[in-house]
């Protein structure tokens, strides 16, 4: 049976026979032997293979062996004289599966840069640097489903089409299965949606939060895990125009479950991913951004941050600092005002609750003021914004005002409001956008590199 590379570089003694398949990385040729490092992805480190001149075909198979190649190779495990590894593969036979023309094969041994990365795609999970970025994704993913399975919260899936805007949240994909060369006007000559797929407008969704506040008041707690689409034609390095997010809801719940469950949650992850994966947070430690470890520990350790909207604006206004855009009451957060709290002021993640009404959805709990919403972001030092959340409004007369104010159509919220109409209860949720965890938590600059196939304007090749 194959073994994985990762488990024997842990647990491998002298002595094993083993195979191994998987992609050559290096290629040393010394007189009568050579060596090759052989990485299946399943860790950073490869497994050092030693072939001799006598395994079978030595000088053929050399020919075809180089940089990207790849091959299965069967032996038996040493303890390796050479810096750096444990043990390593004495081959008995070796097999190359398909040749990597270094001509042409576009990873060399040198460092690339991320954009240039990002033109091979199909390519570039292969470099040490995805490849950590793609284990610890998957380690994030694993710990969400783990922190709410073990506290009882039912993953339910929310719909990718939906009809419903959810607020205005972004921009929205429209969904449509019309001829767009010949499309069909009504009297009004407007497009005549009578004769779409679903018989009226549909997009792709930008959150699956009303839906899982449907599911929330059957199962009290659920989260989505899922792919959102924004439509924003914003080229940022922060913003995707599909990408993963989670949304827990819970019922019975008000705005300080919700933040307790918040800051649970993003401990709950960093600390699962530093147990699992420690060899690629050093990587990222080392190589990506020197306050990676650093910033594990800070949100693992400490307690966050909690702050008013009203006293974060009045923090903003006393700050030596320049910023470019204003700060007033009122005024929405921008992302240098958000840096600035969690990095240079609090130096850790800051919640900031109790936002202006008019700067958030109508779903929000009213104050008793009327000033302000129950909402909270929770903001990340580098990151800005990392979660977005709120208790939401559980009053069937309140809603319903909130909603005409918003200038929104009551009528197209019928079945959100009918949850207010029986059975209503106090509940809360969130929204992880799971990209920019996944950034916060290695230090990528640059989202497109931390989702394997980037979709932002003009780019869907892969
Ligand atoms: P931002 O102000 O950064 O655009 P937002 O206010 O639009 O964020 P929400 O609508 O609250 O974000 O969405 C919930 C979460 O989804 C955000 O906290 C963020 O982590 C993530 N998110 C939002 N838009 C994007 C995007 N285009 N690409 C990746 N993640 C996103
Ligand atoms: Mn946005």
């Amino acid at each position: 049976m194959t073994r994985r590379i990762a488990e024997l570089l842990r647990a491998g003694q002298p002595d094993e026979t083993v195979t191994i398949q998987g992609w050559v990385r290096t290629k040393r040729e010394q007189k009568g032997f050579s060596f090759i490092e052989v990485n299946d992805g399943s860790s950073m480190g490869g497994l050092q293979v030693v072939i001799n001149q006598d395994v079978p075909d030595y000088e053929e198979n050399l020919k075809r062996i180089s940089t990207g190649a790849s091959v299965e190779v069967s032996g038996v495990l040493v303890p390796s004289p050479g810096k750096g590894q444990r043990i390593e593969l004495k081959a008995s036979s070796v097999k190359v599966y398909g040749e990597a023309d270094p001509e042409t094969y576009p990873l060399q041994k040198k460092r690339h840069s991320f954009e240039f990365l990002r033109e091979i795609g199909h390519l570039r999970s292969r470099t040490n640097t995805l490849g950590a970025v793609f284990r610890v994704r998957n380690a994030c993913a694993t710990a969400i489903h783990q922190f709410f399975q073990e506290r009882g919260f039912l993953w339910v899936h929310t719909p990718v089409i939906t009809a419903s805007d959810a607020e205005g949240a972004g921009e929205m994909f429209a969904v449509t299965s019309l001829n767009l060369k010949n499309v069909p006007l009504n009297e009004q000559k407007e497009i005549d949606y009578a004769q779409d797929f679903f018989g009226k407008p549909a997009y792709l969704t930008v959150s699956g939060q009303l839906e899982a506040e449907i599911m929330a008041m059957a199962f009290s707690n659920v989260y989505t895990f899922g792919p959102t689409f924004r439509a924003e034609n914003s080229n940022t390095s922060r913003h995707l125009a599909e990408f993963w997010m989670v949304e827990p809801e819970m019922a019975f719940c008000d705005l300080d479950g919700d933040m307790d469950l918040a800051e649970a949650f993003l401990k709950y992850i960093f600390s699962y991913v530093m147990e699992h994966c420690p060899e690629d947070m050093e990587f990222f430690n080392a190589r990506i951004d020197d306050s990676v470890l650093a910033t594990a520990e800070n949100i693992i350790n400490n307690q966050f941050e909690r702050i008013t909207y009203t006293k974060a604006i009045e923090l903003l206004e006393k700050a030596d600092k320049k910023f470019e855009y204003p700060v007033e009451w009122g005024l929405d957060l921008q992302s240098e005002h958000e840096r600035y709290l969690a990095e240079d002021l609090f130096k850790k993640p800051t919640i900031v609750t109790d936002y202006p009404t008019q700067i958030k959805a109508f779903y929000m709990r009213l104050s008793d003021d009327e000033k302000t919403v129950r909402a909270m972001d929770i903001l990340a030092p580098k990151i800005g914004e990392i979660i977005g959340g709120s208790q939401r409004e559980e009053r069937l007369d309140v809603l319903e005002r909130r909603i005409v104010q918003q200038g929104l159509d009551p009528a197209t919220y019928w079945w959100y409001l009918d949850l207010r109409r029986y059975g209503t209860v106090p509940h809360a949720g969130f929204g992880l956008g799971f990209e920019r965890l996944v950034q916060f938590m290695t230090g990528m600059a640059n989202i497109r590199d931390v989702i394997p196939f980037p979709r932002t304007p003009q780019n869907v090749e892969f």
